[in-house]
């Protein structure tokens, strides 16, 4: 029990450090920088940061969310991001336990985590963020069967979206869904997909109603909706028994 506990925690801390490196994802990626160099540095003076202002969360408190030499402000976005994932990796491990393929099931939810953050930012989502998260999905057990669920899953999505736009003649959906969908297949496997897609236009339907906006991304609502489905598959089961066999 106590063993448990003391995981746990370490799964969070794990979380939070994985998502100071997303951070560096959401921020550079889309300028086509390097992940790896230069070190962190402020963006408003530059100056490279010391290794005790890059502790997850704790660094931004302490330091007043304010750079340490200029005291500019440091978006809240950095400890959000870091909490967020902590939290993530928990949710995950209670859902999996301590099995080999964790890490890579963690890597891809964390990649569709920084795909969201970037979607939500510049309204574009980049295939290597994208490519990664369905890589990262397919390391499982039945690598076979994960490969199969991708390739039906991305495959029918390209189909529904070839047959829209060919309706509303207009491009219907993007590449980059595709690619979403192909990880949601991998990661949950049939019927579950279906249930996620679903349950993801339900979602979209909340700030369209809120508020009329045409350009409202999509891949926020996939990735939600994909993380619901894989926590709660047993809940799902048990409804789509209800459903049909009553
Ligand atoms: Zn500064």
């Amino acid at each position: 029990m106590q063993e448990k506990w003391l995981i746990t925690i370490g799964v969070f801390i794990i979380g939070t450090m994985i998502g100071s490196f997303l951070n560096v994802v959401i921020y550079r990626i889309p300028k086509g920088e390097s992940i790896v160099f230069p070190a962190s540095k402020c963006q408003s003076c530059q100056t490279p940061l010391k290794w005790w202002h890059n502790i997850p969360i704790f660094s931004w408190l302490v330091l007043g969310g304010k750079c340490y030499f200029c005291k500019s402000k440091i978006s809240m976005q950095y400890p959000l991001i870091e909490l967020i994932t902590g939290i993530l990796f928990v949710l995950l491990y209670l859902k999996t336990g301590l099995v080999w393929y964790f890490p890579f099931i963690a890597a891809s939810f964390s990649a569709l985590l920084a795909l969201v953050m970037i979607d939500f930012e510049y309204m574009a989502v980049p295939d290597n963020v994208n490519f990664a998260a369905l890589l990262f999905a397919l390391i499982q057990p039945d690598f076979i069967h994960a490969l199969i669920y991708a390739a039906i899953a991305a495959g029918g999505l390209y189909l529904v979206g070839l047959l829209s736009s060919f309706i509303a003649k207009r491009e219907a959906m993007g590449s980059a869904d595709v690619i979403v969908a192909g990880t949601m297949g991998a990661l949950l496997g049939f019927p579950h997909f279906f249930v996620a897609l679903f349950l993801s236009a339900l979602l979209a339907m909340i700030p369209s109603l809120i508020k009329r906006e045409s350009g409202v991304p999509f891949v926020p609502f996939l990735a939600l909706a994909t993380l619901i489905i894989y926590l709660y598959d047993t809940q799902v089961n048990m409804l789509l028994e209800k459903l049909i066999y009553g």
